[in-house]
């Protein structure tokens, strides 16, 4: 790797330090075993089964042996735990199993290195920092700690190479500035810009360290290659403001990009944002115990985000464009990894792009913060189809995550074993489907063959195939496993209650719980465990046990997303959930990309059923700029709206700008100031606006998860 990657780093977190040349991430395969435990750490580990308070004070205790004497007991319940010997057993396992001596990945995620930002840091212009590898120096270990499987950390380093790299000569790409790549593509007198990271700060540090290494020149086009905020969330980084305004840079995306961009980020964000917290780990410490990867890349990166509209949209496989001299052959990808995403090939370059289809890890196809379920069976034929166009001919391939991969042979080989993956997992859900084994039977029942359960890109890092499998069984028939016992169970509070009616209280669940614990049977043990927070939420003794066995699953995860979930839940049982910012008003610019009907779809979802009943609001609405007309209708609790049309029995008539509405949106004025500002011309009844605005809900930044909701929501 080049000298001013990780390498650089010589401060470690923690009191001790390295030497750089110790840091070194090039050719360090994971092949030195861990040691077995030992007998000390067994006999302290595996003691008589204790009464129930004795065991959590001998927990403490252990705790206790490194911090200081006056700590306080709550304190350090709240600490994170050791491995058990149970996890480290697994850990070791793992290292036989896997082929850690292949290195070939350390030599291509360093091959091409032209330089870097120190500890990749960018900050935004208070200096707040929206990205930073610093907190990972504990990386720089090449074996893994008892805490984390060696599989992961192994995906962990990898994924803290950072810089400029030179895919070929004319195609660069920008890696660990965020948690996705920008592709680089030199034309004939300017760049084009593949993907935009997820902040504006990000892809302008991103482009300027391009510019520092390649010589500034204009930005020719912007492709987008999919929906994902992480591929477009930074554009406005890379464009001018005049570029903008006359629309002389030509921003390619697949057909469709807008409707889901939007549906995918903006009508479940919310939920979605929450959730994410779970999948990415942002609010854990990062750290041997905590957070240190996400597989697909380090981390969710922060920044200001906009979404710009697409000039050109790709609509068929074949078609084709010239952009500043340069000839890109696409490939059309609907209902892969993202709803809309597109695949492509440079001639020029004999580069091949498969955007977010053929990673260093085996995808999601249901991502733990909510999605469109995607669909593995068009997955693998897109892979398929990309043989089919372009083997043979492509001597780089890259994606906008993780690094490429040189050489024809090595490129086949790749793209067949994803194709297979998404195929094989595809085709074993359904035939066991069909034997009728439910989506929880699949997935303790399927295991990957073995020629692609060894190949590293295959690894569920992000994916796994135990929950993948689960996706698969819900694209096809959904959440009901058809046992009637299921159709209408008890909520989550009011079967805790009789399960631990059932199982003999609180006292008996835990002290079974714990013999559980220590046998290493943490599944069961957090599933009722589950039952006893849900029932009582400030049993102290079931919030802990439930984290310290959440803790162990999330040590022995080989994915990221499974292990920032476990982790999580088990920081916010011991700590409860981690205080927010109040979420900041949408930007003018994601507002002004958004269509008038999708605005309106925003509201809808927003509207309070309940405290609407009875109402009936008709609004006409005229829009001087765009020209469209609207009736938004609200009766029988549910908002919709008519375009083209103005209703008679309107209570009142609005005639402004879109840009004006957006302005509202986005709080930069309100809506009786512009009407002050003469902005807004009505008629009929302004405040029936009002009234239906009132219905409205705010939604909260964070809910609960692993405990009751203590919000009330009707
Ligand atoms: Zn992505």
């Amino acid at each position: 790797m080049g000298e001013g990657g990780f390498a650089k780093r010589s401060r470690v977190r923690g009191s001790h330090r390295e030497s750089p040349s110790q840091v070194s991430l090039r050719r360090q395969p994971l092949i030195r075993r861990f040691a077995p435990p030992s007998p000390t750490r067994e006999k302290r580990r595996t003691p008589v089964r204790p009464p129930p308070m004795m065991a959590i004070t001998r927990e403490m205790r252990l705790d206790a042996r490194n911090r200081p004497e006056e700590t306080k007991m709550t304190e350090l319940s709240r600490s994170p735990k050791d491995a058990t010997p149970s996890v480290i057993a697994q850990q070791t396992a793992m290292l036989n199993a896997l082929p850690f001596s292949d290195a070939r990945d350390f030599d291509d995620a360093a091959r091409g290195f032209l330089g870097t930002i120190e500890n990749a840091a960018i900050t935004n212009p208070q200096g707040r920092t929206v990205w930073s590898l610093e907190p990972y120096g504990f990386l720089s270990a090449d074996e893994a700690p008892p805490t984390v499987n060696p599989s992961l950390w192994r995906q962990s380093r990898l994924n803290m190479q950072h810089g400029l790299f030179e895919v070929v000569p004319g195609v660069y790409q920008v890696r660990g500035l965020d948690i996705a790549n920008m592709t680089l593509i030199e034309g004939d007198s300017g760049v084009i810009v593949v993907d935009t990271l997820t902040s504006i700060e990000g892809a302008r540090a991103a482009l300027d360290l391009y510019f520092r290494h390649r010589g500034m020149k204009p930005v020719a086009a912007v492709i987008f290659t999919h929906t994902h905020t992480d591929h477009w969330g930074g554009a406005r980084g890379v464009l001018e403001e005049d570029a903008l305004a006359t629309g002389a840079v030509p921003i390619i995306a697949p057909n469709l990009f807008m409707e889901h961009a939007v549906s995918e980020n903006i009508i479940a964000g919310p939920a979605m944002l929450r959730r994410a917290q779970y999948q990415f780990g942002p609010f854990l410490a990062k750290g041997v115990r905590g957070q240190v990867d996400c597989g697909l890349g380090k981390s969710m990166a922060a920044g200001s985000v906009a979404l710009l509209r697409p000039t050109d949209l790709i609509m068929a496989t074949g078609e084709r464009r010239v952009i500043d001299g340069v000839e890109f052959e696409f490939q059309m990808a609907p209902n892969s990894e993202a709803p809309a995403e597109m695949h492509f090939f440079i001639p020029r370059y004999k580069l091949l792009n498969l955007a977010e289809n053929c990673t260093h890890n085996f995808h999601n196809l249901l991502p733990f913060r909510g999605a469109d379920v995607r669909d593995a069976l068009a997955w693998s034929k897109y892979l398929g189809e990309a043989l089919r166009l372009w083997d043979g001919k492509a001597e780089a391939m890259c994606g906008q995550h993780h690094w490429p991969v040189w050489g024809r042979e090595r490129i086949g080989i790749m793209i067949r074993q994803q194709r297979d993956l998404y195929k094989f997992a595809h085709d074993q859900t359904i035939r066991l489907m069909n034997h009728g084994l439910t989506a929880a039977e699949i997935a303790e029942t399927i295991q990957l063959p073995k020629s692609l359960e060894g190949a590293w890109h295959g690894r569920g890092y992000y994916g796994h195939i135990r929950h993948n499998v689960k996706a698969i069984y819900q694209k096809y028939l959904g959440w009901y496993d058809a046992n009637p016992v299921n159709l209408d169970p008890l909520p989550p509070v009011a079967s805790g209650k009789k399960y631990v009616e059932y199982m003999g209280g609180a006292d008996a669940i835990l002290a079974r719980a714990r013999t559980d614990f220590d046998k290493g049977e943490f599944r069961f043990v957090a599933q009722a465990l589950g039952h006893l927070v849900f029932a009582e939420p400030d049993n102290a003794a079931a919030r802990h046990l439930l984290a310290d066995t959440l803790e162990q699953l999330g040590y022995a995860a080989e994915s990221a997303t499974w292990r920032n979930a476990y982790l999580f839940g088990a920081q916010e049982l011991r700590q409860g959930m981690p205080k927010a910012p109040p979420r900041p008003p949408m930007p003018r610019e994601t507002l002004a990309a958004l269509r008038t009907e999708q605005l309106w779809d925003v509201l809808g979802i927003r509207l309070n059923g309940p405290k609407a009943e009875g109402k009936h609001i008709v609004l006409n609405w005229r829009f001087s700029d765009t020209g469209e007309i609207f009736v938004l209708n609200l009766e029988n609790c549910a908002l919709t709206y008519s375009e083209g049309v103005q209703a008679e029995n309107a209570d009142a008539s609005f005639t402004l700008a879109r840009a004006t509405l957006d302005e509202v949106i986005a709080k930069l004025t309100s809506f009786p100031e512009a009407v002050a500002a003469g902005k807004v011309q009505l008629a009929g009844n302004p405040m029936r606006l009002a009234e239906l605005m009132g219905l409205m809900d705010e939604f909260p930044r964070m809910f609960e998860i692993v405990e009751p909701k203590r919000a009330v929501v009707g």
